[in-house]
C-alpha cells in the first residue's frame, strides 16, 4: 500500500461485497470474477486496472446492474448515504455500439438528459456545454457514422457528462483516442468530476493513466479475476501530466502496479497442465531411468508419481531442469533441492503453491 487515502469520506457510495460472476453456457461455466469486495467513497476517483480478460468489464457491468450476479451483492447509496435513487452514467468500452446511428451527436447527448429535472432550455445548454467540453461544439449536427472513432467516443463521454450523473462508470474510455487528445480528455474528465463532486469508477488497462487520474487504483489479475492490489494515490489535484509522471512517488506506484499486474507464470494453469509441461521438457532431455522399465513406462504414460532422482541422473540435467523451471514457472530453485521432492507430482504441487501466491496477496 502506498500512503493512506486522502479522500475517503465517511460513507461509501458503492459497496461491492464478495462478488462472484460466472457465465453459464450450456455445458460450460466460465468464472469471470471471484470474491471481489471493496468500497468506493463519495467523490472518489477509483481506477480498476488489469490485463485483458481479468474481469474488469464484468465488474463494471455488475455495478451498473447490467450483469447477473452469481453470488455476493452490490449496494449503491445516494449522496447522503441512503439506498436508492441515483443516476449512473456509463461510458462503454465499444463506442461503435454505444451511440444511436439515427440520431445526431447533439440528440445522442440530449437523450441522457431526459431523465433529469432540467427544463428544455437548461437541457439544451447542458448538451451544448458537454459537447463544447469535449471539443465537439461544431459537430452537434453530425451523425455518429460521419465522425471518427475518437470523436464518437468523445460524444459518448459528453453524454455521460451531460446526464449530471452522480456516479460515472467508464470502461476504457480513452482507449481509441490519440495520445495528445487523450491527455486533454483525461484532464478534462478529471477536472469536471472534481468540480461536480462526481464519483468515478474507471476501467483501464493503462497503468499510467490509472495512477495519473485517480485517488485510488485497484489492480485486478488472474482467471477468474480478483483484486490483487489497492493503492491510494496521494498527489493533490490539479495534477500536471508532465510533473506527476516524472515524480518518484508516481513511478513507485506505477512500478508496484506493473509487478502486480504481470500475468503470473503458470497462473490459471492447472496442476495437470504444469505436469504435462514438465514431462514434455524431461522427454526432450532424453532422460534415462535409474528405476528401470516400470518407471520408464509410467513416464511415457505421463504419470507423475515418479521419483525425480530416478529421472534426473546427473547434475547437468538437474541444472537444466532448474533453469527450465525458472523460465517456465518463474520459480527459483536450487539443483540440490530438487531431490527433496518425492515425485514429479510433488514438484508441480510446490510450483502451484508458489505461483498462486501463498505470499500474502
Ligand atoms: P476484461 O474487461 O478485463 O478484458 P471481461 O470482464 O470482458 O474482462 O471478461 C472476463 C472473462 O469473462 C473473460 O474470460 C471473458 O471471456 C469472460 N466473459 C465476459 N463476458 C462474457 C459473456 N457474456 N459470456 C461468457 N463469457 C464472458
Ligand atoms: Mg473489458
Amino acid at each position: 500500500m502506498v500512503n493512506a487515502g486522502t479522500l475517503r469520506p465517511n460513507y461509501p457510495l458503492v459497496v461491492v461485497d464478495s462478488l462472484s460472476v460466472n457465465f453459464e453456457h450450456r455445458e460450460s461455466s466460465i468464472a469471470a470474477i471471484e470474491e471481489i469486495s471493496f468500497e468506493v467513497g463519495a467523490g472518489e476517483f477509483v481506477s480498476i486496472c488489469g490485463p485483458s480478460g481479468s474481469g474488469k468489464t464484468t465488474l463494471l457491468r455488475s455495478i451498473a446492474g447490467l450483469c447477473e450476479l452469481t453470488s455476493g451483492e452490490i449496494r449503491i447509496h445516494d449522496s447522503v448515504g441512503r439506498d436508492g435513487a441515483h443516476r449512473i452514467g456509463y461510458v462503454v468500452q465499444d463506442y461503435s455500439s454505444s451511440l444511436f446511428p439515427w440520431l445526431t451527436a447533439f440528440r445522442n447527448v440530449e437523450l441522457a438528459t431526459r431523465a433529469s429535472k432540467m427544463n428544455k432550455s437548461e437541457r439544451q445548454s447542458s448538451v451544448e456545454e458537454a459537447l463544447e467540453l469535449v471539443g465537439l461544439a461544431k459537430v452537434g449536427k453530425k451523425y455518429p457514422w460521419e465522425l471518427s472513432g475518437g470523436m464518437q467516443q468523445r460524444v459518448a463521454i459528453a453524454r455521460a457528462l451531460a446526464s449530471g450523473a452522480q456516479l460515472l462508470l467508464m470502461d476504457e474510455p480513452f482507449a481509441s483516442i490519440d495520445a495528445h487528445t487523450r491527455f486533454e480528455l483525461e484532464d478534462l474528465v478529471k477536472s469536471i468530476a472534481l468540480a461536480r463532486g462526481t464519483t468515478v469508477i474507471m476501467v483501464t488497462h493503462d497503468i499510467d493513466e490509472a495512477v495519473y487520474m485517480s485517488n485510488r487504483v485497484l489492480g485486478m489479475n488472474g482467471t477468474p479475476g480478483k483484486i490483487v492490489s489497492d493503492y491510494s494515490i496521494s498527489f493533490p489535484f490539479p495534477r500536471s501530466q508532465i510533473a506527476v509522471r516524472s515524480d518518484p512517488r508516481f513511478v513507485a506506484v506505477r512500478n508496484a502496479l506493473y509487478t502486480d499486474l504481470q500475468p503470473a507464470r503458470g497462473d490459471g494453469e492447472s496442476a495437470a497442465t504444469m505436469a504435462q509441461e514438465l514431462i514434455g521438457f524431461l522427454r526432450k532431455q532424453k532422460c534415462q531411468f535409474a528405476g528401470g522399465r516400470e518407471e520408464a513406462e509410467k513416464f511415457s504414460a505421463g504419470e507423475t508419481d515418479i521419483k525425480l532422482s530416478r529421472v534426473i541422473i546427473d547434475s547437468l540435467a538437474a541444472i537444466e531442469l532448474c533453469i527450465w523451471i525458472e523460465d517456465s514457472w518463474g520459480i527459483e530453485i536450487n539443483p540440490d533441492d530438487l531431490f527433496v521432492f518425492e515425485s514429479l507430482g510433488q514438484l508441480v504441487e510446490m510450483a502451484q503453491n508458489q505461483v498462486h501466491g501463498t505470499d500474502g496477496r
